[in-house]
């Protein structure tokens, strides 16, 4: 699935003394099965423009076309979220169940699928992010940010979203989870052919997992290529 995002700006509390200009004029495409990178300091506004793609807020002008589809004048976006699956940089904003099993369960049990099916998905999502099978009764506020952040991956990947947004997946893990974490969503990337999109501080995370790089700066697009170009 692609993605086009055509010169959208957004403003947090628009009209009020705490206005924030967010996002400036940004475009970029994103064709189907590209794995893209996006950076940038603290602040540079990658959490909020990832939650356009979706549709979870609204740009205060531009358009976002996703798979051909206007996401920006559409009110019924089921579909949408169906579709594109974003893992939060906070993963405790998404996990609000009382075993981990229901939480990743969550997704696939409003998709009409047998119970079989749910848990095959359960089943097959926990073990792609490295997460035993045996844990599945427990809540997930007994385990470590790392876990917990695995569980969040789990629950969008069952799913099976076409396109896949990871907003900092390694955020507050060692070196060692974070190679893990990283080796899996490339696993993912290459089995499902997911479109990715891997939000990171980091250059060094992302460089060699992407094709692409947008590059953000203070609620712009400062650059986008190729890891060598950028
Ligand atoms: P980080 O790397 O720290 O996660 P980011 O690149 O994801 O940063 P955003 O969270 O998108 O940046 O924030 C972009 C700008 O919008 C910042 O100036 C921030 O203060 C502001 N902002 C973010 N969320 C809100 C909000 N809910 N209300 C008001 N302003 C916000
Ligand atoms: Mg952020």
């Amino acid at each position: 699935m692609s993605i086009q995002v055509e010169n959208i700006s957004f403003v947090y509390n628009e009209g009020t003394p705490f206005e924030s200009i967010a996002l400036k004029d940004v475009s970029f495409t994103i064709e189907d099965n590209e794995f893209v990178g996006i950076i940038g300091h603290t602040g540079s506004g990658k959490s909020t423009l990832i939650q356009h793609l979706n549709g979870l807020l609204k740009p205060t002008s531009g358009r976002i076309i996703v798979n051909g589809i206007d996401i920006t004048t559409k009110k019924d976006l089921k579909d949408i979220r169906k579709e594109v699956g974003i893992v939060f940089q906070y993963p405790e904003h998404q996990l609000f169940e009382e075993t981990i099993y229901k939480d990743i369960a969550f997704g696939p049990s409003n998709l009409g699928l047998s119970d079989d099916e749910i848990e095959k998905r359960v089943y097959d999502a926990m073990k792609i992010v490295g997460l035993d099978i045996k844990i599945k009764d427990m809540s997930p506020f007994e385990l470590s940010g790392g876990e917990r952040r695995r569980v969040a991956i789990a629950g969008v990947l069952s799913m099976m979203p076409k396109i896949l947004i990871l907003d900092e997946p390694t955020a507050g893990l060692d070196p060692r989870g974070r190679d893990e974490i990283l080796y899996q969503i490339k696993q993912i990337h290459q089995m499902y052919k997911m479109t990715t999109i891997l939000v990171s501080h980091s250059m060094e995370d992302i460089a060699k997992l992407v094709n692409k790089i947008i590059v953000m700066h203070d609620g712009t697009v400062s650059l986008i290529g190729t890891p060598k170009e950028v």
